[in-house]
């Protein structure tokens, strides 16, 4: 993928963002695509932008603290946090990102509100914007709620002044065969419109499908896809992925 420009690997990730839209009947503008730049530098997250791309995640505090001096000024990009989360780390973590996609413990989200209220970023509303990470996978001893004990999180983190909980995000096992994916991203969706009903409220974001199932995602009703090898090429030590 080196020998590819950014701005290349764009167009392809976006073709297929149509392609799976068109197959699930929905609007490419329901999609938002984040790059996920994790190990690469700020000159790649330039290149994306400058190709377009707004929206990007990266997995770690310290790593992103080190790279946004270069990038940060970028007008109308939008950061993710979509890495776990100390709660040791979620003070510095409001400050530097938009939204934090990967919560999963309500520690973790009191130390956002309490950040927030310090003077963290904030998104248009006003509010840092967080995602619940659920663990679709009971068996996987990743990080994630446990689905049975995230209404009471989920009721917890919504009650926050200051914080917006907009939806719910997930990591399914890697399966090469991606059509073994797709029952857990129903699965999420499932678990949001339940849960959706139980707040009296709307959970309209879904964080769902990276570079090898973005497309099965999107056909489940995926908002937020995402691309980090697709758009940036292979990550040097690439098993990092998979623990996240
Ligand atoms: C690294 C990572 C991604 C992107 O993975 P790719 O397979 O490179 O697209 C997506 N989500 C999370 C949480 C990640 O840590």
């Amino acid at each position: 993928m080196n020998t590819e420009s950014i701005a290349e690997n764009l167009l392809r990730v976006e073709e297929r963002i149509g392609a799976a839209c068109l197959r699930a009947g929905r609007a490419r503008a329901e999609i938002t695509l984040i790059g996920v730049s994790k190990t690469h530098a700020a000159g790649a997250i330039r290149e994306a932008y400058a190709a377009g791309l707004r929206h990007f995640g990266e997995n770690r505090v310290q790593e992103w603290e080190g790279k946004r001096g270069e990038v940060e000024l970028l007008p109308g990009a939008v950061w993710h946090l979509i890495g776990h989360l100390q709660s040791n780390k979620a003070g510095r973590a409001a400050k530097i990102f938009d939204c934090v996609d990967s919560v999963d413990d309500f520690a973790v989200a009191e130390r956002l509100r309490r950040a927030w209220s310090e003077g963290g970023r904030t998104d248009g509303a006003g509010r840092l914007r967080v995602l619940i990470e659920v663990r679709v996978a009971e068996e996987e001893t990743k990080n994630g709620v446990a689905i049975g004990q995230l209404p009471e999180l989920a009721e917890r983190v919504a009650r926050l002044d200051g914080i917006d909980l907009a939806g719910l995000m997930c990591i399914p096992p890697f399966l090469e065969e991606v059509e073994l994916a797709r029952p857990y991203f129903r699965k999420l969706r499932e678990v949001r419109d339940d849960l959706a009903g139980l707040l009296g409220r709307k959970l309209p974001v879904l964080s769902m499908g990276m570079s090898h199932d973005f497309a099965v995602a999107i056909e489940e009703g995926a908002t937020e896809v995402r691309v980090g090898t697709a758009l940036f090429g292979v990550r040097a030590g690439k098993e990092e992925a998979k623990v996240e």
